[in-house]
């Protein structure tokens, strides 16, 4: 395989590779948004369920405040009637701390509900508008997910062309310069560069004039002293005002 043919073997190489890797952004990107709407709904179906179990727990204790409430009442009624009876100083003594001590606790009581009542209030709010963001967000997501879903399939079916054609082109190229492009694709998406009047043209550095002559006899590849790419040799191209050959036509 000449050098010329191994040139135009690396430059449909490198244009192969710059369309997967403008393929491969692109199924990222859309990856990428599905993903992010499907944990935004996530994080706030968990957020709703444990604030459903918090709410569920406050009104159970709330309710377990106000049997005790309703009990204490009835026993202040009860300490009230004793008060009535008592026979003597000593016994009315008792009986009045005893009804003040009940009403102390049930203005405890009281005051808990009250201080729960305003928490389930805030709790609920707080429930009302997770759901509602979760509801809007799902919606959002059942609209674009078949079309995301369906223009990844087209990426990966377009990127399956283009690696059967990678494959074939890699076949051509010798090993060793194979190799080469490889490695330097791991520090630039471009591994190739031409080179017309001594300098990268992907870099925009000259080479020195020594390696230029080299060049220009296309015997063999460089590779740029700046940037590390293939460097190759490409003949200027025709002066834009020539008129076209009718024999190549
Ligand atoms: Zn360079």
């Amino acid at each position: 395989m000449s050098i010329r043919e191994q040139i135009a073997s690396l430059e449909e190489l490198s244009a192969i590779d710059v369309e997967i890797r403008r393929i491969d952004e692109l199924l990222e990107k859309q990856k990428k948004g599905l993903s992010g709407m499907q944990s935004e709904v996530k994080g706030l179906e968990d957020r709703l369920k444990a604030d459903r179990e918090m709410l569920v727990a406050m009104e159970r204790t709330r309710s377990e405040l106000m049997t005790e409430a309703r009990q204490m009442t009835q026993q202040i009624d009860k300490s009230r009637e004793k008060l009535g009876r008592s026979r003597n100083e000593r016994e009315s003594n008792a009986a009045q701390r005893e009804v003040e001590e009940l009403r102390k606790l049930l203005r405890d009581r009281e005051d808990e509900v009250e201080r729960l009542n305003n928490a389930t209030n805030a709790a609920r709010a707080a429930i009302e508008d997770a759901d509602g963001k979760r509801t809007t967000i799902a919606g959002d997501l059942a609209g674009t997910a078949p079309g995301i879903t369906t223009s990844l399939s087209e990426l990966e079916a377009e990127r399956a062309v283009f690696a059967e054609n990678r494959v074939k082109v890699v076949a051509r190229l010798p090993n060793i310069l194979y190799r080469r492009y490889q490695s330097i694709r791991t520090r630039r998406p471009v591994a190739i560069a031409r080179t017309t009047d001594g300098t990268c043209m992907g870099c925009h550095v000259s080479v020195p004039p020594m390696m230029f002559q080299k060049m220009r006899r296309m015997h063999e590849f460089e590779q740029c002293p700046n940037c590390l790419r293939i460097l190759y040799y490409h003949a200027p191209d025709a002066a834009p005002a020539s008129a076209p050959d009718p024999s190549r036509a």
